[in-house]
């Protein structure tokens, strides 16, 4: 790491003060800790109870346990500690026209049965009119659908190593958690409200914040993880805003928590409504519901009728109203701040991507990590890639809004609007063909917008021809040999509720908090 190679000399950063105490804040202050506090490098922490923090964001991506496992966490003890569940998947429903319901899964559908793909097979049978519904091939889908969990296994041709998982969690606690892990390493928390900041005259470097209580804190480098409000990265240094409301309309969200009387299924549920949508995030001991929704289709008034209305327990809280706007700050990395969580950017939480984007910012940062000076070619290249990676998740979530036959205004303009190139390019090659362009890397691989693709009845036209070289009937038994595999390793793992007792079951009873 360049960090080691420069402690010769006093071009390196040495003091990097995050101002900010939301998951963002503590992910990146437990991961620097982590990698730099051995290094001499200090971290300073600044947050303000009395702002507090936004206070939602329960569903992740399984990304999140490659964060947890660099950092050395025990994942049973994270579990404990924050009330998990498991997440296998988010289950849609209603999405591609009322009654539907599909899970895009953390894991791919089928096998490889012969050259072509295993969707081309599926959509050959499914237009044969001899196709089960094509979750039924998915290992996790079906474990979710069953209430049931097992840990993936090592063995390559069982159908328990092609899946992975996520979990479902009260933020706040993991917030709190890695507070603990952080400062145990030797991250300082600061209490206390920043009130003004002082920037160099010429570079435009941040070089102090000013606290209420007139204490200076000075740093070579800065993150800012204050939230919407962008305190060092917009309201200092003026980055400048790319509204995506025009691709992402929804604008407002209700959250409430409420107890549980449905199972506490292994997945996220997003059901579709008329100006927007809900979710229902199972924790082990509460249930999370939010209505994220467009003002321009429905009134403040009906959204939150809807969402209580559509509670399955009963509501442990006020419902809390939220106010967004899709899009991301034209430079996540501007001179000496960097701007990791909410700050950043935000893209709604339809597809849970807001805590992995934290993660990805504080990947590209140690990555790329910078001497004091904050090389323009490390800011380019952190700025390309976060780029990269925020268009790509608006275009997956773009996706859930315009391959649908809803007929209420939010989504009949949604379809009718004039797609980003890239969106529109992925949609036609799958219609058309079949055929899921792949991205090097990053979020959201072929299995993901195939789940979605066919989850939403886009059906492509034509099939890989190579699919001809099985015939019919081999063809069919390779399916059913697939599904009844999958069915009856469902059936020899345990109940969700049953894994979690033996693994990651809360300590301290039920907790209640913010959803
Ligand atoms: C409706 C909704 C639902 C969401 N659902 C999900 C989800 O399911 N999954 C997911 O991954 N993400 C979700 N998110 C996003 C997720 O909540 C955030 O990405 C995550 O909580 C990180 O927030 P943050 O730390 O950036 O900001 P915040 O939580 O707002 O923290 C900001 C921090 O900055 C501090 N601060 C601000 N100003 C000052 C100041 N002047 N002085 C000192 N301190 C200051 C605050 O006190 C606080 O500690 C959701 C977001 C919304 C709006």
């Amino acid at each position: 790491m360049r960090v080691a190679l420069d402690s010769a000399n006093d071009r390196m950063v040495r003091r990097v003060v995050i101002i900010g105490g939301g998951t963002a804040g503590w992910m990146t202050a437990a991961a620097l800790a982590h990698r730099l506090g051995p290094t001499g490098v200090t971290i300073t922490l600044v947050e303000s109870a009395e702002i507090g923090t936004v206070g939602v964001g329960e569903a992740t991506l399984p990304q999140m346990r490659y964060f947890n496992s660099a950092l050395g966490i025990d994942e049973a003890e994270m579990m404990r500690r924050t009330a998990a569940t498991i997440k296998l998947g988010i289950e849609f429903r209603d999405w591609g026209s009322p009654g539907d319901r599909y899970i895009h899964p953390f894991g791919a559908h089928g096998e490889r049965i012969g050259p072509a793909d295993f969707h081309h097979y599926w959509v050959k049978q499914h237009k044969a009119g001899d196709a089960a519904a094509f979750g039924r091939y998915c290992y996790p889908i079906v474990a979710a659908w069953n209430d049931r969990f097992a840990l993936p296994e090592d063995d390559p041709v069982s159908p328990l190593s092609a899946f992975s998982y996520a979990f479902q969690f009260d933020a706040s606690l993991y917030g709190a958690f890695l507070a603990d892990y952080a400062q145990k390493r030797g991250a300082e928390r600061v209490e206390g409200k920043v009130v003004s900041v002082q920037s160099n005259g010429e570079s435009g470097f941040i070089e102090t914040v000013t606290l209420e209580s007139d204490a200076e804190i000075a740093g070579d480098l800065f993150i800012d993880c204050s939230g919407f409000r962008g305190l060092l990265i917009e309201q200092e240094l003026e980055t400048g805003y790319k509204d995506w409301s025009a691709y992402l309309p929804c604008n407002r969200a209700y959250a409430v928590p409420c107890t549980t009387e449905d199972a506490v299924g292994p997945y996220t549920r997003a059901t579709a409504r008329s100006g927007g949508w809900q979710w229902r995030i199972p924790l082990q001991h509460r249930v999370g519901n939010g209505h994220v929704y467009c003002d321009r289709y429905i009134s403040d008034q009906d959204a939150v009728d809807q969402l209580m209305t559509n509670l399955e327990g009963e509501p442990l809280a006020d419902p809390k109203q939220l106010f967004f706007k899709t899009g991301k700050r034209r430079k996540l990395w501007n001179r000496n701040c960097i701007a990791i969580g909410l700050s950043g950017g935000f893209l709604e939480p339809l597809e849970s991507t807001s805590i992995d984007l934290i993660q990805s910012g504080i990947t590209n940062l140690l990555e790329l990590w910078p001497q004091r000076d904050c090389a323009a070619s490390d800011a380019d290249e952190y700025n390309r890639l976060m780029d990269l990676e925020f268009t790509r998740i608006r275009d997956f979530l773009m996706l859930h809004y315009v391959a649908t036959e809803r007929d209420t205004p939010l989504w009949q303009d949604m379809r009718e609007m004039e797609w980003p190139d890239s969106l529109a390019h992925k949609i036609e090659a799958f219609r058309l063909r079949g055929i899921v362009p792949e991205y090097e890397s990053g979020l959201f691989q072929p299995p993901s917008w195939l789940s979605v693709f066919i989850g939403q009845n886009i059906i492509p036209e034509h099939c890989d021809p190579r699919v001809e070289r099985l015939d019919d009937g081999a063809r069919a038994a390779a399916l059913g040999r697939i599904e009844a595999d999958i069915a009856a390793h469902v059936d020899r793992t345990t109940g969700h509720l049953d894994f979690i007792a033996s693994y990651g079951a809360a300590y301290g009873g039920a907790q209640t908090g913010g959803s």
